[in-house]
This record gives structure tokens, sequence and C-alpha cells, in this order.
């Protein structure tokens, strides 16, 4: 945890947070802290400061909040996802939230099991859980936002062409097409498929909503190092 994370109705209006379980843990446990110490905090989706301890015990924590400035910027770049595994997704949620990606889309997919709809991750409050431990990770606080679409050619046909609207739309698809570009300047969408890849007709769609194919090398990758790879070259 490298930014210690409270939502805005947790702090006093002088500035005082009082701390239990997972993060009074960390504060003890980990950090071993003790009056007087001082650590990065952040208030979510605002911004970035200090935390000074002002108690510690066995079972909770005080901190005195000053906050300063603001999160860093996202990275121009909304991810739209086939719907991976319930494991692989909370893996990613949390590396998309870390890299800094500023909207996450979950799409269906023919390769896509049915099963994995009914995932307890996809219940709001683990998505959110997730993502703030990519924030923490890398001393962000804004929560990307998550949108679920379980039907693949609605959302194709009328939702991707007004999303890919002032953006570059890169597919991630195995072939012989050009490297997916690095340092992004302008909004990009992000597509990538399933463990088993998108289709042909789905491959088909996604082109004819405006997206262009792109490569990460000669290697097939898994899922979630395939996002790391496209947010990395965001960068
Ligand atoms: N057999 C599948 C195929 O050929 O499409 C492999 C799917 S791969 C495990 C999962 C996803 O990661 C792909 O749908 C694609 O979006 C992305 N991906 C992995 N390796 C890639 C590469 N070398 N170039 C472009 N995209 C890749």
């Amino acid at each position: 945890m490298n930014l210690l994370l409270f939502a805005a109705g947790e702090c006093t209006g002088e500035g005082l947070l009082r701390l239990t379980g997972r993060r009074a843990g960390h504060l003890r446990q980990v950090l071993r802290a003790r009056p007087g110490d001082e650590l990065q905090v952040g208030e979510i989706n605002g911004r970035i400061g200090r935390g000074t301890v002002s108690a510690i015990d066995k079972h909770s924590a005080e901190l005195q909040i000053t906050l300063h400035s603001p999160p860093p910027p996202k990275l121009p770049v909304t991810l739209l996802l086939a719907l991976p595994r319930p494991k692989m997704l909370r893996r990613i949620l949390r590396a998309a939230a870390e890299f800094g990606a500023a909207e996450i889309h979950l799409l269906n997919s023919y390769r896509v099991e049915k099963s994995y709809w009914q995932t307890p991750v996809l219940a709001p409050a683990t998505i959110r859980d997730h993502l703030l431990q990519g924030l923490e990770q890398s001393r962000d606080t804004v929560l990307p936002p998550v949108h679920l679409h379980p039907r693949f050619k609605p959302f194709v046909e009328d939702q991707l062409p007004c999303l890919i609207t002032g953006r570059d739309a890169l597919l991630a698809h195995p072939g012989d097409t050009p490297l997916a570009p690095t340092g992004f300047t302008q909004p990009t969408l992000l597509a990538v498929g399933p463990e088993g890849g998108f289709i042909p007709y789905e491959v088909d769609k996604l082109l004819a909503a405006g997206c262009r194919q792109v490569s990460l090398g000669p290697r097939i990758l898994r899922v979630e190092n395939a996002v790391a790879a496209l947010l990395g070259r965001a960068i």
C-alpha cells in the first residue's frame, strides 16, 4: 500500500481519520507506524496529501489529514475487455487501475463462458475493492468507471461506434498486422479478447465499428499479460 485511501465521509471536518480493520492492521503490522509518523494518504476520487499518525493501538489508528495535491493523470485509455475468468478478472481490475486506465468496459464474446457473468467478482463492492488495491499501489485516488456489456452484438453495433468517436481504437488480435503504437497522446480504446480469442465474426464486427487491428508481436500472450503489455505501451 503506497497510498492510504479513505472515503470523504470517513474524515471529520477537522481532518481527523479513524481507521479500523485492514488499513489499521497494515499501519501497525506492515508499516509499524507510531504516533508522529507521516504517510501518504488520498481521498477516494479526490486529492492526495499527508496523514500524521496521532494515535495507534491494537484495534485502531487515528491520523490527522492534510490534502494538498491532485492525483496523477490517467492514461488516455478506455479498456474494452472480453470478460475473463474470475481469478484473472481480479488481477486485471487491479492492474488496470494501477496503470491508470480511465475507464473499463467488460464485454461478452462467443468464447466467454456464460458462468463468468454470475461471478461474485462482478458485484460492485468487489470490483471497487480490487480497483482500490490498484490505486493504492500507484498512488492514485480516482476509481475508473466499470461498465458491463453482457450482449456482444448490441454493444458493438449501437454503443461502440459512439465510444470510438474521437478516439483511436485498437483491436489487439494476433496476426500479421502493425505493432500496437507506444506513448499514446490521444484518447485510445484498447480491445482485448478472451482466452480463446475473438472469433472471426467478432473481429469483423469490431473492425466495422471502427477499430483497427494491431499486434503485440509473434508471441501469444495470456489475457492479463496482453492487457499489461498494451497499457505499458500507452505510457
Ligand atoms: N488463440 C487466441 C487467438 O489466436 O486469438 C489467443 C487469444 S490470447 C490468449 C487473448 C487475447 O490477448 C487476444 O484475443 C488478444 O486480444 C490478446 N493478445 C495476446 N497475444 C497477442 C498478440 N501477440 N498480438 C495481439 N493481441 C494479442
